[in-house]
């Protein structure tokens, strides 16, 4: 492929035509007929589950179909953690052919377990998402997340092969490397976690190349929130158009939800999981077009069948129809899990607000949030890089870039933060899921 090319050419428009586009009634159909089949495997053979349903004076029976989805008992991770780590296998071990687990982020560990039936279609899920996102077997596809216990290369990478492309299993880190073989091999598609995008587009220009030197024409990022402002500063620094791609290790992995190109949130694989908005404090199903907390029921799986689980990722879904033709349901960009929420002098506050503030005020994605306690006060700090051409600003030119982000940021949040300017590369970058907090109340508490 030429160098510089970077047109949006759409060589195959689904990956599965049939189920992407069904007619929606006879997807609620298809819905209905695997929940019930679901809840009976699920009765049958995870006794921890069936106690819950018994708790509530459930049987299969009771079940017919996605009208009475609301009557099971939900599953959280603290359930996840108490069964940990067989049971809530659905089937026996020896049917079980692969092992993934959380990376960690929250602290608490979750490992699912894959029949040969469930790998397979994760990774036709992800290969759903590499068409929508414009791939297809003449692409090569550039696999920068983690490989290993961690979902996102093993998904992505079974999705590519799925679709045909060319896969480069490059894992994460070595970022030389990493732009010597997407030069190199020619990569097309690059998937990643948006943080990891954002530093290889910064290590590409460090390096004196512009966006027009590599061959990459889209990536597919997720695995953590990101903002808009940030998807068009990947856009600029790789000269590429952004995909996002959301899931979880409980549903299998990434692949759960993807944007198609039209980028009015992410369709959900509504064939596989059943998607369910609730308040969370009440646990209250919400009526269409609702914020709240995104539960999944899982119908086709067969190893880890987890359902109404408590996804704690807070977002909206739309069921308007979707110019791309797809069918299924689609949802925004989780804001952050209610785990990310921070409480700070009783304002909810996200990482996302500030990312958002930051990057609409010239400074890239690279910050941290600190907060702490004194005295029974909270406080809010927030470090963020100078970009290197703002570096030989005079102190009163960065007191005043400090007071300006502040003024934007108390707006924003409705509190105080305190902002305080850092030299460039002096916040670490990351390889994998971006750590953006560091709350030291909760190392007291
Ligand atoms: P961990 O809980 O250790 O981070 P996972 O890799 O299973 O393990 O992470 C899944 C979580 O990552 C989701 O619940 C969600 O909070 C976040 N996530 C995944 N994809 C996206 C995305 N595209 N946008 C925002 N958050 C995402
Ligand atoms: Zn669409």
């Amino acid at each position: 492929m030429e160098p510089g090319r970077k047109v949006e050419v759409f060589l195959q428009r689904y990956y599965q035509p049939e189920i992407e586009t069904m007619d929606p009634a006879q997807l609620r159909q298809l819905q209905s007929e695997r929940l019930v089949r679901q809840v009976r495997h699920v009765w049958d053979n995870v006794p921890y589950y069936r106690k819950k349903m018994e708790e509530k004076g459930l049987t299969p029976d009771d079940i017919q179909g996605l009208e009475d989805l609301h009557k099971l008992p939900f599953l959280s991770k603290d359930d996840l953690r108490e069964a940990y780590p067989m049971g809530l296998l659905a089937t026996p071990l020896s049917e079980c052919v692969r092992i993934q687990s959380t990376s960690g982020t929250t602290g608490r560990r979750v490992v699912a377990f894959y029949t040969q039936h469930d790998v397979d279609l994760w990774e036709d899920c992800c290969a759903r998402a590499i068409v929508a996102a414009g791939g297809s077997k003449e692409d090569v596809c550039q696999v920068s997340y983690g490989y290993g216990l961690f979902t996102g290369g093993a998904g992505l990478n079974g999705g590519s092969h799925k679709v045909g492309c060319l896969t480069l299993p490059m894992s994460s880190g070595n970022t030389e490397r990493q732009l010597q073989f997407m030069m190199d091999l020619g990569a097309t598609i690059l998937c990643c976690t948006p943080s990891y995008a954002a530093y290889l587009g910064e290590s590409l220009k460090e390096k004196g190349y512009s966006p027009a030197d590599i061959p990459l024409r889209r990536g597919i990022f997720g695995a953590e929130p990101w903002t808009e402002e940030m998807r068009r500063d990947i856009e600029s620094t790789l000269g590429i158009k952004a995909y996002d791609i959301y899931g979880l290790t409980e549903t299998s992995g990434p692949g759960v939800a993807f944007e198609c190109q039209e980028q009015k949130g992410m369709h959900i694989n509504e064939d596989h999981f059943i998607a369910e908005i609730i308040d969370p404090d009440t646990g209250e199903v919400l009526p269409e077009g609702s914020k709240g907390e995104l539960v999944f029921t899982a119908i086709t799986k067969q190893a880890f069948p987890l359902l109404r689980y408590r996804t704690k990722d807070i977002c909206v879904l739309d069921r308007t129809p979707c110019s791309c033709g797809r069918t299924h349901v689609r949802m925004s960009k989780p804001m952050g899990r209610s785990d990310d929420m921070m409480i700070i002098r009783g304002v909810n506050v996200f990482p996302s607000q500030i990312e958002s503030v930051l990057l609409a005020q010239g400074y890239s994605a690279n910050y941290q949030i600190v907060v702490d306690r004194a005295n029974n006060r909270d406080s809010l700090d927030v470090n963020v890089e100078l970009a290197p051409e703002m570096f030989s600003d005079t102190v009163r030119e960065i007191t005043q870039r400090e007071r300006s982000l502040e003024g934007a940021l108390k707006s924003m949040l409705g509190i105080a933060a305190k902002v305080h300017l850092m030299p460039p590369k002096s916040i670490q970058r990351s390889e994998g899921k971006a750590v953006r907090v560091i709350d030291k109340r909760k190392l007291v508490d």
